[in-house]
């Protein structure tokens, strides 16, 4: 492993009694007296306490972002290209230990942690052509000796405010091009995951970022509402649940700020009956419990249209059954425990309030969780769901499937457009034609055919519709790019002062 020269990696076991903010290039321990636990939820330790920031603390991290923006916003876009080569360099050289960080603190599997460090990466990729995603546009001779020309400007300070869930990828989607665009960089990190943030803050700095462009705060609510309303924050990124992005795209947009803010989902995946069951199944399977259902693009109801129900249930129950739970860091394990033990019970209530409101109970995760106090549940499949259940109509964001049995494709389609949310949305044919009026049809943001989970890749951009995403440009790929710059026209002309003259007109193009 690489040496910096600052305080020891907080990713590295035994130091992790504390984990402070990373401001203007270094680590920064917390004042305000608040801070919070952060578990291992695979044994229900607490493993940290994490730094809440106070007011002063988000004043001091934005000043130091502030105070960086004007000489990083000169640096020539063929440098900050080379940086993000090396930048990713280091990142890809380190998957390996900031996959197990995520596993510690979150949960999931090694390989699934893997798999985030992975996508996340393909995010800085495309930043590292930035140089042509900056490219603006020229016009010459647009009127008589008049060129015209657009360029893209970094916003200056922005913050990236992240979920649990991903802990690497999501901040990557956001300093990712952020940075790369020109701007600063102010990171409030899921209070619950902290410690992947600063790790990776660490690597910036060995790649030569300059001091105060990426910054950690740790904190809460007082951060948040903090970072709001500051005055030097021109921009906010938000990824979580739907409340809080609801409530932070009004009162940050009340603010003045552009705000784009991804939110939660309950994805549909549709299986006609002219499906391949076990290739279906598999899917829904994967989909469904990977990551124990704590992704925002997860499956959470399959539903069967006509014959294809019971063969359905069946080879998911089958597969299913045999998914190895346990600690994320032993190899043997397929799925992991959710983030907390109160996420767990929540998640496990809805096998409760399903079974009274009518659904099957095929498979109940209760009985087949791990022993011992990590925060584990197994998997969960119901079955004959309706709509008007509390596990159809909540997003429960853990390993419980709901299977909902249709008659035809338009009441699956209606399901999936009366649906408050729209992340993703799959189906599963063989049928090109009903395919093809699906991506026409779904409102969704992003659409699966014969793909579960469709996270676009990083070349476009990534987004819901509906309850899935308050505000207009999705994230990472070229709408990041939208998004962390605003539009530049020059008209320019270089005329002959003997031919001035004072015209009140105005101005003619021909
Ligand atoms: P969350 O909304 O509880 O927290 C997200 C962030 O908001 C955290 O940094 C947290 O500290 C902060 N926060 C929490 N409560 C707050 C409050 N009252 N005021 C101000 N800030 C507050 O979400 P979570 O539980 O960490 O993550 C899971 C949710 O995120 C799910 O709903 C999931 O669907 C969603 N998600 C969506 C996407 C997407 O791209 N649409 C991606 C990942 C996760």
């Amino acid at each position: 492993m690489t040496e910096v020269a600052t305080a020891p990696r907080q990713g590295d076991a035994q130091e992790l009694a504390r984990i402070n903010h990373w401001i203007d290039g270094r680590i920064v321990p917390g004042e305000s007296g608040r801070s919070g636990p952060v578990y291992n939820p695979a044994t229900g330790d607490v493993a940290a306490q994490v730094d809440f920031a106070s007011v002063e603390e988000i004043d001091a991290v934005v000043a130091a972002a502030r105070k960086a923006f004007p000489a990083w916003r000169a640096v020539s876009i063929s440098r900050r290209a080379e940086l993000f080569f090396r930048i990713r360099q280091l990142l890809d050289e380190h998957r390996d230990d900031i996959a197990r960080i995520l596993t510690r603190e979150h949960g999931k599997v090694h390989s699934d942690a893997l798999g985030e460090v992975a996508r996340g990466l393909e995010v800085v990729e495309y930043a590292c052509g930035i140089p042509s995603l900056l490219k603006g546009e020229f016009s010459e001779q647009a009127s008589t000796g008049i060129d015209v020309y657009s360029i893209r400007q970094p916003l200056g300070v922005v913050a990236g405010i992240t979920p649990f869930n991903f802990p690497a990828m999501v901040p990557m989607w956001m300093w990712g091009p952020a940075l790369a665009c020109g701007n600063t960089f102010v990171l409030k990190p899921s209070e619950k995951d902290p410690s992947a943030s600063v790790y990776v803050a660490e690597l910036l700095k060995e790649a030569g970022l300059p001091d105060g462009v990426f910054n950690v705060i740790q904190g809460d609510k007082i951060a948040v509402d903090r970072l709001l309303e500051h005055p030097d924050v021109a921009a906010v990124s938000f990824v979580g649940s739907t409340p809080i992005a609801k409530y932070v795209y009004e009162a940050g947009t009340q603010a003045g700020k552009r705000v784009q803010a991804l939110a939660g989902a309950k994805n549909h995946m549709i299986v006609l009956p002219d499906a391949d069951v076990d290739m279906a199944a598999d899917a829904a399977v994967s989909a469904g419990y990977g990551s124990a259902g704590e992704r925002c693009m997860a499956v959470s109801v399959v539903v069967a249209v006509g014959e294809v129900a019971d063969p359905l249930v069946q080879a998911i129950s089958d597969r299913a059954k045999k998914i190895a739970v346990g600690d994320g860091s032993d190899p043997g394990s397929e799925m992991g425990p959710l983030i907390t033990g109160q996420h767990r019970d929540k998640v496990a209530s809805y096998l409760d309030s399903g079974a009274e409101q009518g659904a099957k109970v095929v498979l109940d995760g209760r009985e087949s969780a791990p022993d011992g106090d990590g925060f584990f549940l197994g998997v969960s499949l119901l079955d004959e769901v309706t709509p008007d259940m509390d596990a159809y109509r909540d997003e429960i964001f853990g390993p419980v499937l709901s299977v909902v049995r249709v008659d035809t494709y338009d009441e699956a389609l209606t399901l999936v457009n009366e649906n408050p949310w729209g992340n993703g949305t799959a189906i599963f044919t063989r049928d090109g034609g009903v395919a093809r009026q699906f991506q026409f049809d779904a409102q969704a943001g992003m659409v699966g055919i014969n793909v579960p989970i469709p996270v676009p890749v990083a070349w476009f951009s990534f987004g819901g519709w509906k309850a899935s995403l308050f505000g207009d440009l999705h994230a990472y790929g070229p709408e990041s790019v939208n998004f962390y710059t605003r539009g530049k026209v020059v008209t320019s002309r270089w005329p002959d002062p003997a031919t001035s003259k004072v015209n009140l007109g105005f101005p003619q193009t021909r």
